[in-house]
C-alpha cells in the first residue's frame, strides 16, 4: 500500500532503504519506504497522497536514534539535506527550517552578531531534531530561544504554533497533539556583536578533551538523573570498556557507548541494557535512555 504511494516522487522515495547510512551509530534495518522532500510543497504533496493508517516516522541527521535490526515499518521522512533555509527576520530573530544543521544556525548566528548560539556548535544534528529533544550543549539550550514553530500534520497541513503550547523540559518536549511535526522554528537571540568564530572552536576543543567525538556513537545514551551525571554512575559501577559484540562503554565518557565497526543494533540495546541494570543493582538509580530507540528487532 505505501509502496503505491511512493509512485510520482522519483528517486527521492527510496523502498528498504538501510536506516545504517543515516545513523551516527552507523546501524538500523530498513525503512519499508524512505523519502527525501525537495521542499515544502512536495512534503505536503507527499503527506497528501499517504492512506491515513501507515506508520511515519522523521529523521534529522540520526545522531539520536538507535533504529533497531528490523528497520521501521511504513514511511520515514528525511530532512537530511533539505528544508535548509536559514535568515535573519529581525534585529533578534532568527527563521531556520527543520533541515538546517545546528551547526551552521551557530555559525550563522556569530556572523550576524547574534547570540548565544554558540551552544548549537555541540549539536550534530538537524534544528528538527533538536526541537524535538530539546538539545543542549555547554550550558545552552533549544527551547530557551524558540518563540513559535511551524509544524505540518499527516493531511499535509501548516501549522504555526507558539512556544507556551508545548510543555518543554531537560530532554523532553510534549506537544499539544500528537502527530504533527517540525519544519521550522522561530528563534530569538540577543544582540552580541563581535563574537568570534573561535569561541565554537574553543568550546569543541574543550569537548574533545573529555568525549569520543570522531567515533561512531550516538553522544550521550543516558539523561542525567536529577543531581547527578549518569557518565559517573556508569564509570563508579565499573563499566567503562564493557563490551557487547562489537560494541562497549567509551573509555573515554563513560555515557558513550561506542561502535567500533560492526556491532548490530542488538548489540547497542543487549549493552544499553546491562549498563541500565547494573546501574541500578550498584547504585539503585535507574537510568533514562536519551537515545530514542525505534524499530522491529
Ligand atoms: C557525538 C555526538 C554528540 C552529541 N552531543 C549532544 C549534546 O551535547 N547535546 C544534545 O542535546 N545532544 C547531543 N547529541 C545527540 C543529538 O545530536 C541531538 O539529540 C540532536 O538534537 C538530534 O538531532 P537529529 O537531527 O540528528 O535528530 P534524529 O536523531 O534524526 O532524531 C531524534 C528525534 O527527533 C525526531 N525528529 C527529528 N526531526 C524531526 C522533525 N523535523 N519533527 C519532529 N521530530 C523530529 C526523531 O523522530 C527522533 O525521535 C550528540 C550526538 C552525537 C553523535
Amino acid at each position: 500500500m505505501t509502496l503505491a504511494v511512493a509512485a510520482g516522487f522519483g528517486t527521492r522515495v527510496r523502498r528498504r532503504e538501510p536506516l545504517s547510512r543515516h545513523t551516527s551509530w552507523h546501524v538500523g534495518g530498513p525503512a519499508e519506504v524512505f523519502f527525501n522532500p525537495r521542499d515544502r510543497a512536495d512534503l505536503a504533496a507527499f503527506l497528501r497522497a499517504l492512506p491515513g493508517d501507515v506508520p511515519i516516522y522523521w529523521i534529522g541527521l540520526g545522531s539520536n536514534l538507535l533504529v533497531r535490526d528490523g528497520g521501521l515499518p511504513g514511511v520515514v521522512i528525511s530532512t537530511h539535506g533539505t528544508l535548509d533555509s536559514l535568515e535573519r527576520l529581525s534585529e533578534t530573530a532568527v527563521r531556520g527550517e527543520a533541515g538546517v544543521a545546528c551547526a551552521r544556525i551557530a555559525r550563522q548566528c556569530i556572523k550576524w552578531g547574534l547570540g548565544p548560539a554558540e551552544f548549537f556548535a555541540g549539536i550534530p544534528g538537524t534544528l528538527g531534531g533538536a526541537l524535538a529533544m530539546n538539545a543542549g550543549a555547554f550550558g545552552g539550550e533549544t527551547w530557551r530561544h524558540v518563540t513559535e514553530v511551524e509544524t505540518i500534520d499527516r493531511h499535509g497541513t501548516e501549522h504555526v504554533r507558539q512556544r507556551s503550547e508545548y510543555r518543554v523540559g531537560y530532554r523532553k518536549v510534549e506537544p499539544p497533539v500528537p502527530e504533527e511535526w517540525f519544519i521550522g522554528a522561530t528563534l530569538s537571540f540577543e544582540r552580541r556583536p563581535g563574537a568570534h568564530p573561535d569561541e565554537v572552536q574553543k568550546l569543541l576543543a574543550r569537548r574533545k578533551q573529555t568525549q569520543p567525538i570522531g567515533e561512531w556513537s550516538c553522544g550521550s545514551v543516558f539523561t542525567n538523573p536529577p543531581g547527578d551525571h549518569a557518565a559517573r554512575l556508569i564509570e563508579a559501577a565499573g563499566l567503562k570498556g564493557y563490551r557487547v559484540g562489537d560494541a562497549s562503554v567509551s573509555d573515554k565518557h563513560a555515557n558513550f557507548i561506542i561502535n567500533h565497526g560492526t556491532a548490530r543494533a542488538a548489540d547497542l540495546e543487549r549493552l544499553i541494557e546491562h549498563v541500565r541494570s547494573t546501574v541500578e543493582r550498584v547504585h539503585g538509580v535507574r537510568l533514562h535512555p536519551e537515545v530514542r530507540i525505534v524499530g522491529v528487532p
